[in-house]
Formats: structure tokens, sequence, C-alpha cells
């Protein structure tokens, strides 16, 4: 155990995930406010156990019979309790206040790629979030007031005017929440995970563990060369996976997808725009996938005049498609894609061709990109700058050994969708590997407002177990 340095709670991922963790594990544990909440027998619930913290309680108890948009009840719970009735669109107050104990204070360290935000720090900060600004809100920091604090002092116009805010303020909120509520410390950034791996059971029981954990990485030094490549070594009776869903892009799998003018996210395309390398007399850009992210780039390029082509799998009126599920009044950007989507064989959009139920078939060194019809077996051939492909993404679990079989189907790669990481829905401890937890994305919670009762499953977890070995 040389050269190791011990947490009480090693977390991996440093965005909305790791951040509301950190903010638990350092003693600061949610109550019930005495708010009235709309649903009875929840307040009941609540006015039981009124001087304990929610990580004290029966979350079985408290969870039982609620519904909502996640699979997880914690997650439903604690976003129950925090925007109750939010679905009905009501703006009722929150039923939790925050209280700090120093005595609650865990030993634990957030180690992530880049500056805390996660995923939120790697997308293009322009455009608009699909969810309200308000349920982008971490823990006690209200998103509106820290809005209006910021521009008060830079006297700036407020960015919050929409009920959508841009996913720049929302990456910018998340740093400043670990600064604001004193987590800095707790943040080793710009660090990468390679391996997790247990202890030998023996090693652990000797040291007083039912478990432990060890955790490899080391300094990433990309953005500045200067300073050498360091690694680190943590041992821990509680690592939680909170690494997201957003490191690796979805590929074609067709001849031609590793070429270098085939990009994979809206953000490689701004920094193409932005050097000049791109230009609306250059060439065509071929857009791929049907989801929110292509409809986004369909936008950005349309902004800066760049000829459009747009290849989706599934049908314009395909009942699964995201567009056939959002309010037109509050999504009217796409809309609008889904419309030009639509209608781009009857009319005339000057710089956008849809392509519907095709895919690529192929991507050629000179450019050339040939497109297969799915109804049909006819092809199409054109000639382009670049093809972006945003088809979704998946996580890199590469610092998991293969022994490690996590998911809900062991013997399958995690999938966010298809093969979640196999928990105890109460705890978010893994079923098979004691000590090991899994939030967000990786337990199919796919929101921020949903994110968070996930870590309150967890932090109640851990402090209970370090609770227990000291008692
Ligand atoms: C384009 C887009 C738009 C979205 N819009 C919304 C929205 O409007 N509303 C909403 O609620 N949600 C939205 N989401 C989903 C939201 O981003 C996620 O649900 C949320 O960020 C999950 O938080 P997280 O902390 O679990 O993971 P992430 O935010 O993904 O953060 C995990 C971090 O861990 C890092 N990491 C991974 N592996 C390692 C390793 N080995 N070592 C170190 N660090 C590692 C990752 O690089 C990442 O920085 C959107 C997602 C995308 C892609």
């Amino acid at each position: 155990m040389e050269n190791q340095v011990f947490k009480d709670a090693v977390v991996i991922g440093n965005g909305p995930s790791g951040i509301t963790l950190s903010y638990m594990l350092s003693g600061n544990w949610p109550y019930y406010n005495e708010v009235p909440h709309p649903i009875d027998f929840l307040q009941y619930r609540l006015e039981e156990n009124r001087d304990k913290s929610l990580l004290q309680q029966d979350l079985i108890y408290l969870s039982e019979g609620l519904e909502g948009r996640s699979v997880n009840p914690v997650s439903v719970l604690f976003d129950t309790l925090v925007r109750p009735q939010a679905d009905l669109g009501i703006e009722n107050p929150s039923v939790i206040s925050w209280k700090f104990n120093s005595e609650n204070v865990l030993d634990h360290v957030i180690l992530g790629k880049g500056i805390p935000g996660g995923s939120w720090q790697k997308m293009d900060g322009s455009t608009l979030t699909i969810s309200l600004s308000s349920w982008m809100e971490l823990p006690n920091l209200s998103i509106r007031e820290w809005d209006a604090s910021r521009n008060r002092l830079h006297s700036t116009q407020s960015g919050l005017r929409q009920k959508r805010a841009t996913v720049g303020t929302v990456a910018e909120y998340y740093s400043c929440c670990v600064q604001s509520q004193g987590l800095s410390s707790y943040f080793v950034n710009n660090t990468v995970v390679t391996s997790i791996a247990p202890v030998p059971t023996e090693t652990a029981n000797d040291l007083g563990y039912k478990h432990l954990w060890k955790i490899h990485g080391y300094f990433d030094n990309s953005s500045n060369l200067s300073i050498p490549k360091r690694s680190f070594n943590y041992v821990s009776p509680h690592v939680v996976l909170a690494t997201g869903n957003s490191d690796q892009p979805n590929k074609l799998n067709v001849e031609g997808q590793d070429l270098p003018f085939v990009l994979h996210s809206l953000a490689d395309l701004e920094k193409i725009i932005h050097k000049n390398r791109i230009l609306s007399n250059s060439g065509s850009l071929v857009i791929v996938g049907a989801g929110l992210s292509a409809a986004d780039a369909v936008i950005a390029a349309r902004f800066y005049g760049i000829p459009i082509i747009h290849v989706f799998r599934r049908s314009v009126n395909d009942p699964g498609l995201i567009f056939n599920k959002l309010p037109q009044d509050i999504y009217p950007e796409y809309h609008k894609v889904h419309q030009m989507m639509k209608d781009s064989n009857r009319v005339h959009y000057e710089g956008y061709k849809a392509f519907p139920c095709s895919k690529i078939h192929s991507i050629k060194p000179d450019g050339t990109v040939i497109i297969s019809s799915c109804e049909n077996e006819s092809f199409s051939v054109c000639k382009v700058s670049y093809v972006l492909v945003l088809i979704g993404r998946h996580p890199d679990m590469s610092f998991l050994s293969n022994d490690l079989k996590l998911g809900i189907h062991p013997e399958r790669p995690i999938d966010c969708k298809k093969n979640p990481i196999d928990i105890n829905i109460y705890t978010h401890e893994s079923v098979s590997y004691p000590g090991l937890y899994a939030v967000g994305p990786l337990v199919g919670d796919n929101f921020v407002r949903f994110v968070q009762g996930g870590c309150l499953a967890v932090a109640s977890h851990i402090q209970n177990d370090v609770l227990n070995k000291i008692g």
C-alpha cells in the first residue's frame, strides 16, 4: 500500500454528478424544511422524521409509490422533493434545505478530465439546453440567483432571460458551484483514471476493511507539455463511477469513417469554422443523425451559410423521432429543423437537402460520400468538405479490467441504454462488487435533475458504512 493515498471515497468524473456527490460528502446534508409537499403521503413521511437528514432515513420507505421520469426510485424521490410537480409545469418551492455539519465531512476526492462541469465543458456553448434552466441546478445554488449576481458584478445583461439557458452558461455555473460551495480542495482536475481494481480481500481485511479498491491514473499535461506527466494512486473502500456517457462518439462502422474530415462533435465543427477552414463556397457538409445534436449542427451550419446534406436513417414521421416529443412553443428552433427534414423533397430550401430513410454507405479519401437508401437499393453520390457524424455517444469504460462484469448483461459492454450498470436501486452500489457505486447516465439517469438522487443514495450508503466502521 506504499505511495497510495487513502480516501473514504474516490469519485471518478467531475460533472454534475461528481459535484453533487462532493457537496454531500463534504458535510452538507439535506433536511425537510417544513414547506408543505403537494403529495400528502410524502408529506406525512417527511414529518415523521423531520429532525433527521434524508441521508439518515430509509430511502426505500420515502420513495415508495412515487412516479417520475427515472427508473431509479431515489432519483425520482429527490426530484419530487426539490421540484414538486415540475412535470405539470408548476414551479413549487423545494421542500429541502441544506445544513453543513463539520462532523459529517468525509475525506474524498473527485477526479476528472478537464475542469469541473464534465461533459458540459466539452459541448458547444452557444446552443440552448433541452431542459428548463432551473432543472439544470445543483444543490443549494439557484442558477437564476447566481446568474443575477454575476451580471450585477460584471454589469452585463442576464444570460437567463429565456426559460432555457445556453450550454455555456450552464458549464460556467457548474464550475462556479465548485468554488462557491467550497469544494475546490476536493477536486483534482485534469486527471485521467486508467484503472480501478479490487485489493485482494485478505489485504483489505488485514487493514480492517471488508473490501478496498485501488485507483490509478495520471495528470493530463496535454494542454501544458512543460509539466511532466505524473501518475497518482488512491486506495479507498468506496469508488463511485460518475463518468457519464459522453467520452466516445458512436461511429458509422463504414469504410472511411476515420478519415480526417469526418468529425464527431459540433464543437469540432465550430473550431474548424472559426479557423476559417470551412467556408460557404468550399463545398457541402454532410450531417448524419436525426437527434438534437444533429439539429443543433444544422442550425449552426445554416447560420454560417454552409450547404448541408442531411442523412438520417429514420422516417420523418417516425413517432420515436425526438422532435415529435418536444412542445413547439418551447423548442421552435428544433421544430423548424424538423419541418425542413419533412419538406426537403417538396420545398426548396437554399443550402439544405435531406436524405431520410438513408445511411452512409462509404466515404472516400477524396471527399466522395456514397449514401444508400434504407427503403430500396438506390445510391446517391456527393462530394463534400466535411462529414459530421452525430449519432450518439457511449461511455469509455477502458479503465475497468475485463474481469469486472458490471452490466445487467454481464458479458456485454456497458451501454447507458441497453446495458446499464447493475446496481441496488436504493444504494446505487454494484450488485456484484461491494464498494463500487455508479450514478448518472451509467445507470440510466440522463438528465441533470435526476442524477442528483443517485448521489443522495450513494452518499447515504457511504456515510452509513463509514459510521458503522467507526462504531
Ligand atoms: C449535447 C447534449 C445536451 C444535453 N442537454 C441536457 C439538458 O438540456 N438537460 C439535462 O439535464 N441533461 C442534458 N444532457 C445530459 C447531461 O449532459 C448528462 O446527463 C450529465 O452531464 C451527466 O452528468 P455526469 O456528471 O454523470 O456525467 P458527465 O457530465 O458526462 O461528466 C463525467 C465526466 O467524467 C469524465 N471521465 C470519464 N472517464 C474518466 C476517467 N477515466 N478519468 C477521469 N475522468 C473521466 C468525463 O470526461 C466527463 O468529463 C445533455 C447531453 C448532451 C451530450
